[in-house]
């Protein structure tokens, strides 16, 4: 393109921009750009995958995979367009026509971001919604598969399967969460006191950067390819792919879910739990739930239900016998305990019924979302007896909050924390997610829960890491740091930074400075470029 068209096209996008109404000439200017860049003789098929706000497809594209409905309002911002790249020479003409146009590029594989911000923005923006670049390459001989950035947890866990019954991948619990994000902020499910997080088992990517090039572990060197293993999505370049690295799972699994509330001595359970869980052998994943309910003992009032849900890489005898030792408080039977294979455990953490076919995973199950608000926290030392009981006095009196008690351990504890961004390894007995949900739509039932979470995550000061006050980024949160207005400075982002990162947070800063100077690439906790020295 000469330079005078450069600068009217510049121009046409900047006058576009201010004016949200003129969808047309965003549209037409974006897609001109397209052609330019992919040098494609292909206009129709260029077409159509650019959605301005007046073409019907828009809303129901754009809102196929919001996630969260408190981020589905007719007040959120919404973008100029939505492209949807089929190809990677489409995402590196996106990313070099947003550019031009100065526009911001969000983009979005599951859109499963707790915050929405793979889909809204308080600048002019555009999303890059990656679902059609989905396709998931199986190689057994290998041990590895590479699996697009669109394709969705379940779909590759699926597509595992289908080739080998003993083999499996540590990624997170919901099937729907989009590959692209999951991995990108660490990815971590049932498997990881096993096997660690996901980018523990990154063995290559593929991403475009800032100026449009698409590269791989080799070309983008192994300072990036470090920070594309867990130091957050949309900062450093869009992810085409990843390639990961196989696990082993025995043929047969037991899972179990047992429940115990206040009356039934909960407590004792939490109190040996903190100790066994972290503890355990590596291949025991118990999940704890804490839920205040109506007791069913004393009528009209409230108590604590605490749920174990696990998942053993062995049989229910030898479960129930390592149980019985470790854990008398839970009083595991066998008749607690089911066996099945990996995938119908997959099935079963995703809360379909058992026995439901593995084809279930591939349903993608667009817009079906509740509202939903996560805090996290990392604890360090178990919680006294008196802590806990003051804490579900706290979590009665609050009402709604559940909190989810992840463990750590094993695998976990014998990384090293600056191995990959994700820093929270040994040292770490748990991870908490502070979890709502509700279902109708109102400010006042939205205001009155997101305050709830933040009280409990005040309440829990005294109990979990401190200085700093550690997070996990995939339990995006931006009540603990944000940019204010657009991308966020080295001060605003060192704020968030340090709790999702702790000590590798300059090195990602650093990283991001060297491969996007210009930091076209942001978000409202993205990472940030060092302060210029003018
Ligand atoms: C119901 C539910 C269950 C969950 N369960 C787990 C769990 O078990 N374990 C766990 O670790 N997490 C879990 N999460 C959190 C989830 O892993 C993160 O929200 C993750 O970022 C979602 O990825 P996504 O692609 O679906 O989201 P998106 O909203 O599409 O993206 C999330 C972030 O990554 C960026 N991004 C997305 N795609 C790309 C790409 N291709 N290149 C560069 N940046 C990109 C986005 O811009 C955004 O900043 C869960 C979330 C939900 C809502």
């Amino acid at each position: 393109m000469s330079k005078i068209l450069r600068v009217l096209v510049s121009l046409l996008f900047l006058q576009a921009s201010a004016s949200w109404a003129d969808s047309d000439s965003v549209y037409d200017s974006f897609l001109q750009c397209l052609n330019t860049k992919t040098k494609s003789s292909n206009t129709t098929q260029l077409a159509s995958i650019v959605y301005a706000q007046n073409n019907p497809s828009y809303t129901p594209i754009l809102q196929a995979y919001i996630r969260n409905s408190r981020f589905n309002r007719t007040s959120t911002p919404k973008p100029l367009l939505v492209v949807t790249p089929l190809t990677e020479s489409h995402v590196q003409a996106s990313v070099l026509c947003a550019k031009l146009a100065g526009v911001q590029l969000k983009i979005r594989s599951g859109g499963h971001d707790y915050e929405g911000i793979s889909y809204w923005s308080s600048q002019t923006f555009i999303v890059l919604d990656m679902f059609n670049l989905r396709s998931i390459t199986v190689n057994i001989e290998d041990n590895s598969v590479w699996a697009q950035a669109g394709a969705t947890l379940g779909e590759l866990y699926y597509r595992i399967w289908e080739k080998s019954k003993v083999h499996a991948f540590p990624a997170g619990i919901c099937q729907l969460v989009g590959v692209g994000g999951h991995i990108s902020g660490g990815g971590y499910g049932n498997l990881l006191r096993k096997y660690g997080l996901a980018v523990d088992n990154v063995l290559d990517a593929q991403i475009v950067n800032a100026n449009g090039e698409l590269l791989d572990r080799k070309s983008m060197g192994e300072d990036l390819f470090w920070a594309i293993k867990g130091g957050g999505g949309g900062s450093f370049g869009v992810i085409i792919s990843y390639k990961l690295k196989l696990v082993s799972v025995p043929e047969v699994v037991t899972i179990f879910r047992v429940e115990k509330t206040l009356e039934e001595d909960a407590t004792a359970l939490v109190l040996r739990w903190q100790d066994v869980a972290p503890t355990t052998d590596d291949g025991l994943f118990m999940r704890l739930l804490l839920q205040p309910v109506s007791s069913k003992v004393k009528k009209g009032e409230k108590t604590i239900r605490a749920s174990v849900l696990a998942e053993f890489l062995g049989n229910a005898d030898q479960l129930v016998k390592l149980l019985g030792e470790e854990f008398p408080e839970l009083g595991l039977k066998k008749e607690n305990c089911t066996e099945m294979s990996w995938i119908e455990s997959v099935l079963w953490w995703a809360n379909f019924d058992i026995g439901t076919s593995p084809e279930a995973l591939l349903d993608r199950m667009p817009n079906d979302a509740n509202f939903l608000k996560r805090k996290s926290d990392y604890v360090q030392t178990p919680i006294s007896k008196d802590g806990l009981e003051w804490l579900w006095k706290k979590m009665i009196e609050l009402g709604k909050t559940g909190l989810v008690f992840n463990p750590y351990g094993g695998e976990m504890s014998r990384i090293a924390p600056s191995e990959t961004p994700f820093p929270h390894r040994a040292g770490n007995l748990f991870k908490i997610q502070y979890s709502v949900n509700w279902e109708d739509a109102g400010e006042d039932l939205e205001k009155n829960y997101t305050t709830e979470s933040k009280r409990l995550f005040s309440y829990m000061t005294p109990f979990v890491s401190k200085n700093p006050r550690s997070a996990f980024l995939n339990y995006r949160d931006l009540d603990i740091g944000a940019s204010s207005n657009g991308a966020p400075t080295y001060e605003e982002g060192k704020v968030y930074g340090v709790k999702y990162f702790n000590d590798n947070f300059d090195r990602l800063v650093k990283v991001k400075t060297a491969v996007d100077p210009e930091n076209f690439f942001y978000n409202e906790q993205s990472i940030p470029i060092l302060p210029s020295k003018e």
